[in-house]
């Protein structure tokens, strides 16, 4: 089967056949930096990292553009609120998202461009679309016309008969489906802005969030590129009005594909700021859960479906991570006897399947029981002693190659053993063999205490640190 992904505005599954052939043009919506980005946000994030990943796992070379929303109505409330320049209110939260995204193992885009860096190209936009009358100028502001773009509604399946085109149009950034009218393109000063503000030859004012998009997208991907990703929640309006003014410049197709993140659920409502049902990262981590373990989570449930957070899914996805690191390490210090042949074709095969699972639209949770299959069955090649070195070389380089995807494996090198804790461990050895079991157990619970625990195995014992 070849890749296929489902596009929201087909709403089917549809053959991935990009643009530019193997150079993929990507975007995607960014935070907007008033505030520590969510548990949820963060799943949005990491979906497009899963994405990027496969596609580049798939040999595609990937340009990816990820915004940062600094100026909206929400970054201008909170800098006011504060009383300090909206610069200073934004960099804290732009930083701490960069900080998540690092925990989070998660690739950097290509470029974040920052949407206060892109006033002039947003004011161009705005002019076409007032010079071919798509756009009209109001006492607040600048509006978009929805009546003279005939595609309007398209992606998010709007009734065109239900729109209201004309005088009253929305100057917010966000509005529900059934208020769907005119948008702002640019809004004029007023006081509340303060300080913010830029000039242009239809006033002065600052940009409405939807252009933000529209313009940093064709700078760096130009007027048509391949996959578009957000959360559900800004198929409308968001994207829909991105569409509009993009095509309504252009003329041309913008984007291919859309792809949307379902989201994030606590006690069956969306994870959100305004619900104050959330969790950061941080909290995440004040709590003891594990960046990689929520990665984990966040990735292996799939992007279409709703996710409920629970701390007990967080605690059985640090398990599930903690066994594939184990299984790696077990497979570095193999030295069984076994048949290379076997496990070339167990290789063989799986890689094929996760393969044809991934390909289907990134169904992450069938491919993720190939991985663990596997897992499985060379485990109990490595306790039976079946696993020589060149298999289990095979073996590790297929599960790190699964892990370019999945990006949940530590990067950490074997850790230095010290002398003191070698000598527990053979003096601990040394008693076993004597039949010392009293002793033993002593230099066991002696080397617990620094954070050291032993596993016995067929090929000798193992050492496993509690912290790591
Ligand atoms: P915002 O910073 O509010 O613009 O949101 C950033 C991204 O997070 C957007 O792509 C939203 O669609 C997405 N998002 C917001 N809430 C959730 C949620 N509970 N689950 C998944 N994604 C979300
Ligand atoms: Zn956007």
């Amino acid at each position: 089967m070849a890749l296929q992904f489902y596009n929201t505005l087909s709403r089917r599954k549809e053959k991935f056949e990009p643009l530019r052939g193997k150079k993929i043009g990507l975007y995607s919506c960014g935070p907007t930096v008033y505030n520590f980005a969510h548990i949820g946000n963060l799943r949005s994030y990491v979906f497009v990292d899963l994405l990027k990943r496969y596609l580049e796992w798939k040999g595609y070379a990937v340009t990816h553009v990820m915004n940062v929303t600094d100026v909206d109505d929400k970054t201008i409330r909170g800098a006011k609120q504060e009383g300090v320049p909206l610069r200073i209110f934004t960099e804290r939260y732009e930083k701490a998202f960069f900080d998540d995204l690092s925990s989070l193992n998660v690739e950097p885009a290509t470029v974040y461009p920052r949407a206060t860096e892109h006033v002039g190209g947003m004011i161009k936009l705005i002019q076409k679309l007032l010079d071919d009358g798509i756009a009209y100028k109001k006492e607040d502001g600048v509006y978009f016309a929805i009546s003279s773009f005939k595609k309007y509604g398209a992606l998010s399946h709007l009734n065109r008969e239900s729109l209201k085109s004309g005088a009253s149009g929305v100057r917010a950034d966000e509005y529900a489906k059934d208020a769907a009218a005119d948008f702002a393109l640019w809004k004029a000063w007023d006081a509340a802005d303060g300080d913010v503000f830029w000039e242009a030859p239809f006033g002065r004012g600052r940009p409405g969030w939807h252009i933000e998009c529209s313009a940093m997208s064709s700078k760096y991907l130009g007027d048509s590129f391949d996959i578009h990703t957000g959360g559900v929640d800004l198929v409308f309006p968001h994207h829909e009005n991105e569409i509009a003014q993009s095509e309504a410049v252009s003329g041309k197709k913008f984007v291919k594909y859309w792809m949307h993140c379902e989201h994030l659920m606590v006690d069956g409502r969306k994870m959100a700021k305004s619900l104050g049902n959330f969790y950061t990262l941080r909290d995440i981590e004040e709590r003891k859960g594990d960046a990689m373990a929520l990665r984990y989570l966040l990735i292996s449930t799939h992007y279409r479906s709703q996710l409920n957070f629970t701390f007990d899914a967080l605690e059985q996805a640090k398990n599930t991570v903690d066994s594939l690191n184990d299984f790696a390490e077990r497979l570095r210090e193999a030295k069984g006897k076994g048949d290379p042949a076997r496990v070339a074709d167990m290789v063989a095969q799986a890689k094929r399947k996760f393969e044809a699972y991934m390909d289907d639209d990134l169904n992450v949770a069938y491919a993720l029981t190939v991985v663990f299959d596997f897992v499985h069955e060379a485990n109990k090649m490595l306790a039976a002693g079946e696993m020589d070195r060149v298999s289990a070389k095979e073996a590790l380089a297929f599960i790190e190659d699964v892990d370019r995807v999945l990006g949940v494996l530590s990067k950490r090198k074997k850790r230095a053993v010290s002398a003191e804790v070698r000598e527990l461990v053979d003096g601990r050895e040394a008693a076993r063999k004597k039949g010392d079991f009293k002793e033993a157990d002593r230099l066991r619970a002696a080397l617990r205490e620094k954070g050291v625990v032993l596993e016995d195995s067929k090929e000798g014992v193992r050492i496993k640190w509690l912290d790591s």
